[in-house]
């Protein structure tokens, strides 16, 4: 993870969930390199955390790690307060854990379907609110940013493109550009911009079975015009301009991030 570097986001504070692992954890890493001191959200992986608070503290940023589960009011409540006592406040909001559970509509139990919903919905409603608390009580500091806060939701391609295999994750992306767009409507009066970052295929834990083989990782090739998984520093690069002031204008958008995935590649040859 190397960033490019910059002084864009110094003076600002950053919350960015579960980024212990993969896409999370080159945004915590990125928005460090830009100014921005950092809280570093993780579930379970403690260990993962203290890896990305050491890269950012050993390039002289600020960071530390905070333990909870995003689909936990009181755990996201009190998340919430260990940023703002430590910091002060926060000047952006990074909604990015997810969770993937799959099986077929058929075999879904209300289980599988419920724990997506409450991870990757649920919680980012729950950060995004807390982080709009938390702006609006705060007042603006123009000095710092133009806006009074920034909220970027982690949403995916399967905000648009359906998933066969994947409805409760597919949904719970498709809820996050409404709550995203909804949200970017009703805050926008207080200057809080809100926006989704959808990546395509990025290399990370979460998709570690689809680039398994050679073979597996041709078959995925298929669906990216531009020929290459991407890289979560790719993602970084993007939420470090996305949350800067050279992106004051931009609001309630899905910033699609995936080599032309949403391209329809299937219709290249014309079908
Ligand atoms: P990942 O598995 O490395 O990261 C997911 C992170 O969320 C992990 O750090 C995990 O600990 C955390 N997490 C899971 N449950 C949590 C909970 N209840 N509370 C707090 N944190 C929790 O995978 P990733 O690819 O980095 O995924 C990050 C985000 O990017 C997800 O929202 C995912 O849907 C999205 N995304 C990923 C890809 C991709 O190709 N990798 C594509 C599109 C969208």
């Amino acid at each position: 993870m190397s960033p490019t570097t910059s002084n864009r986001l110094t003076g600002q504070f950053a919350l960015v969930t579960g980024s212990s692992s993969g896409i999370g954890a080159a945004v915590a890493v990125a928005l460090a390199a830009h100014g921005a001191g950092v809280v570093v959200n993780y579930s379970r992986d403690a260990a993962g955390a203290d890896k990305v608070v050491k890269i950012i503290t050993d390039a002289g940023g600020q960071a530390f790690a905070v333990q909870a589960d995003v689909s936990q009011e009181a755990d996201v409540l009190a998340m919430f307060k260990q940023a703002t006592d430590r910091f002060g406040t926060l000047h952006i909001v990074v909604a990015n854990a997810g969770i993937q559970v799959d099986a077929p509509l058929l075999d879904m139990t209300l289980a599988q379907w419920q724990k997506v919903i409450d991870v990757n919905l649920t919680g980012q409603f729950l950060c995004l609110r807390e982080a709009a608390r938390e702006f609006t009580k705060r007042g603006p500091q123009p000095d710092i940013s133009k806006a009074l806060g920034k909220i970027i939701c982690m949403s995916s391609v399967h905000e648009v493109i359906p998933w066969a295999g994947h409805v409760n994750y597919a949904t719970s992306k498709g809820g996050i550009m409404q709550l995203m767009k909804t949200s970017a409507q009703e805050l926008a009066p207080h200057k809080i911009r809100v926006n989704s970052i959808a990546p395509g295929a990025i290399a990370t834990p979460i998709n570690l079975t689809a680039r398994d083989t050679p073979a597996e990782e041709k078959a995925l090739l298929t669906l990216i015009p531009y020929n290459r998984v991407g890289d979560p520093a790719d993602i970084g690069n993007l939420a470090a301009w996305l949350a800067s002031d050279e992106a004051d204008y931009i609001t309630g958008q899905t910033i699609f991030m995936d080599g032309g995935m949403t391209l329809y590649p299937g219709f290249a040859d014309n079908g």
